[in-house]
């Protein structure tokens, strides 16, 4: 009986998912497990407080390992082991990792979400991380991530089996994008650094013990990682792996082939498959962090260094050049919050960083592009990898799987991911079918409108060249106070960009318009700091709440007003059900920038790769549709289930235009009305307002 594999992006989205199964016909004998991550996982308190992903994973395996070591070291005694563990510092293996088989009859008796699963692992005593692993077999539905499913590496050590087997992928309009995302690898300066520090060190304590070939591996990706350094505008002698000193070069953002980047980093006679063979088969990046843990911990490499030591070898050297960087970072004020860099007990693993880089460095010179980004210091610095054919790593999904079902709501424009990732997967278009069905809501439950003037007459038109006007946002102004007045309860308004929805707000500071709108909404922005997204959201529903339970008739104030980016932090997964969302208002069409060196070289692969079949190239082709999803995701935050209604503003003339049009999703431009004149709009808002 073929498996069904589902996946989805987030676990949220997976357990919504088990819990319609659980509620199901289904829900009494279909045998399903949840995959989640370690870090989602993990019942060993010890472990789990260390936080990041990458230490808790390291922390794992390094503890399978010690037992591993410790049962096929000659039988000594309980005692003299305990001895030999406190002598080391190590500890035995995880003492949840039992009971498995058990554990796994018990998972699949029952259809269970992850926080059921960790639930369970706790009253047995049996890791569910690896419990769940072991259910996979005997599993007839298995919901995992993305990045389990589309990750190689990851879908083989996991054990799943796709031969044969039904694959299901959830909100597949982010497929591309996760596939390019999981296989696109950004290194900063900070962590080459960091892992040139650890090696060096690493190399110098071990040296008499390392074998020859071993020694000689080491000293070629020393070798690499001091011209990254020097790519990225460090200085050094390219012949000596001891000295080094901080960049001081200008910004500048600039990509190359892969063949070239090669031959820039002084790669070029390197095999670069030995390396990535010889980093697997030695664990290094893991040996890296525990001899960081007991002989140099990482944050001591930001000490200063006393004079003598500074003057001698090359750690020393080293940790004087990191001790630059950690200064450099401190000058910048609040910038570790901004950026949300790690800090250096999380960042412990950089040398896991360096090996995905190097893997991504093995890809064919057509397939990818290396990004060498320099800023003023190189712990700003980053070289990044970016994947330009996803469809390279989803070609074996395609081929393995017996069907791949791919279901979204905003899946719109179609034909580029089709031919962007199944057709140049290998797939025949006779093996696809397409089906599309329209919402759940009736017609009448949805009034969008494209919007072509403001209550002044004068078109609204938010590209580049006209956003910044000083009219354009007196129309938006009043466009907004007119729709706060009539529509009750929440309104969302997408603006294009984060320095757009400064710039406006600024601007209804300044003007009046903010207290105007204040009259009838409370208002409410998009924070900048993703952790502050939950209250700002709690506090946005606890205002229309209070309205609600008023019946909306305590004037003034009918409800709440929140302004969101497109893209943004509240522009995916965020839902703006019922009362939350009952006016959404996108300003303008997002394009992305058009001047994104990144950008342009997708465009020009696909220019390059892809058939042209319409009057328009493939790259110009991708840059629009880009721009589409990006509305297509935005504006469907509201209208989330059956009984749900709401009005759709799309505020630019530009909506007009039939293939702007089309790249919406069915269910909306099917009901567009494209109204030139504002009061026309108004009246038919209001029209549908007293109906509902
Ligand atoms: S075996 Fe399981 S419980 Fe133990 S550390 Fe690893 S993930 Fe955590």
């Amino acid at each position: 009986v073929p498996q069904i594999y589902y996946c989805s992006r987030t676990h949220s989205q997976l357990a919504q998912f088990v819990r319609e199964v659980q509620k199901s016909p289904f829900g009494k004998d279909v045998r399903v497990v949840s995959l989640g991550s370690r870090q989602n996982l993990c019942i060993n308190d010890s472990v789990r407080k260390l936080g990041s992903s990458h230490l808790i994973n390291d922390r794992c395996l390094e503890m399978q390992n010690n037992k591993k070591k410790e049962e096929s070291r000659d039988k000594c005694d309980e005692a003299e082991r305990k001895q030999k563990r406190k002598r080391k510092g190590e500890s035995a293996g995880c003492p949840f990792h039992q009971h498995i088989p058990t554990y796994s009859d018990e998972v699949l008796a029952e259809v269970r979400d992850i926080e059921q699963l960790v639930v369970k692992g706790r009253k047995m005593d049996a890791c569910p991380y690896y419990g769940t692993r072991y259910s996979i077999p005997a599993a007839q539905l298995v919901a995992l991530p993305y990045n389990t499913l589309l990750h190689r590496h990851t879908r083989e050590v996991s054990g799943i089996k796709l031969a044969g087997n039904v694959v299901i992928i959830d909100e597949a309009h982010n497929l591309v994008d996760t596939i390019t995302g999981i296989h696109s690898v950004e290194i900063t300066g900070g962590q080459i650094a960091r892992a040139y520090s650890q090696l060096t060190q690493y190399s110098q304590r071990y040296k008499s013990r390392l074998l020859a070939t071993n020694l000689r591996y080491i000293k070629q990706i020393l070798h690499v990682l001091k011209h990254f350094i020097l790519c990225l505008g460090g200085k050094g002698k390219t012949n000596d792996n001891t000295s080094l000193t901080q960049c001081t070069s200008s910004t500048e953002v600039h990509l190359q082939t892969i063949n070239d980047f090669l031959f820039t980093a002084g790669m070029d006679n390197i095999n670069l498959f030995k390396i990535q063979r010889y980093c697997e088969k030695s664990h290094i990046s893991r040996k890296l962090n525990g001899f960081v843990e007991k002989y140099q911990p990482s944050v001591t490499l930001y000490t200063v260094p006393d004079t003598k030591s500074n003057t001698g070898g090359g750690a020393s050297s080293v940790s004087k050049f990191l001790q630059q960087i950690k200064q450099g970072n401190q000058q910048q004020t609040g910038e570790t919050q901004q950026s949300g860099e790690e800090s250096p007990h999380q960042s412990s693993s950089p040398f896991m960083h360096i090996e995905a880089f190097l893997l991504a460095l093995t890809n064919a010179d057509k397939d990818g592009r290396v990004v060498i980004n320099k800023q003023g210091r190189l712990s700003q610095s980053s070289l990044r990898f970016l994947l330009l054919n996803p469809a390279l790593h989803f070609r074996e999904i395609v081929q393995q799987a017996r069907a791949v079902i791919m279901a979204g709501g905003t899946m719109q424009p179609v034909s580029e991911f089709k031919e962007h990732l199944l057709f140049a997967a290998g797939v025949e278009p006779q093996r696809i079918t397409e089906f599309s069905c329209g919402h759940v809501i009736p017609g009448c439950n949805l009034l969008p409108v494209a919007l072509g003037s403001g209550p002044a007459g004068g078109a609204v038109d938010f590209s580049y060249e006209h956003r910044n006007k000083e009219y354009m946002m007196v129309e938006l102004g009043r466009v907004l106070v007119n729709l706060c007045n009539l529509v009750p309860a929440g309104v969302c308004v997408f603006f294009p960009s984060y320095e757009y929805e400064r710039q406006v707000y600024k601007f209804f500071e300044d003007s009046g318009v903010l207290k105007r709108l204040s009259v009838r909404k409370q208002v409410f922005r998009e924070p900048k700091k993703a952790s502050q997204v939950d209250q700002v959201l709690s506090d946005y529903s606890k205002c229309i709440q209070r309205c609600k339970t008023q019946g909306y008739k305590a004037m003034p104030l009918t409800g709440a007003l929140l302004f969101s980016v497109v893209g943004g932090k509240m522009s995916e997964g965020i839902n703006f059900s019922d009362d939350l969302g009952r006016c959404v208002v996108m300003v303008g069409l997002p394009y992305p920038n058009i001047k994104s060196p990144e950008l342009k070289e997708k465009m020009d692969y696909l220019d390059a790769t892809m058939p042209h079949t319409t009057g328009k190239s493939p790259g110009q082709i991708h840059y629009e549709n880009l721009c589409m999803k990006a509305v297509n995701q935005s504006i469907g935050r509201a209208i989330r289930h059956k009984e749900d209604y709401a009005t759709i503003v799309l505020l630019d003339r530009r909506y007009f235009r039939p293939n702007v049009c089309a790249g919406l999703p069915n269910w909306i431009s099917a009901h567009l009305q494209t109204i030139s004149k504002f009061g026309d709009a108004f009246g038919t808002i209001r029209k549908v307002r007293v109906s509902s």
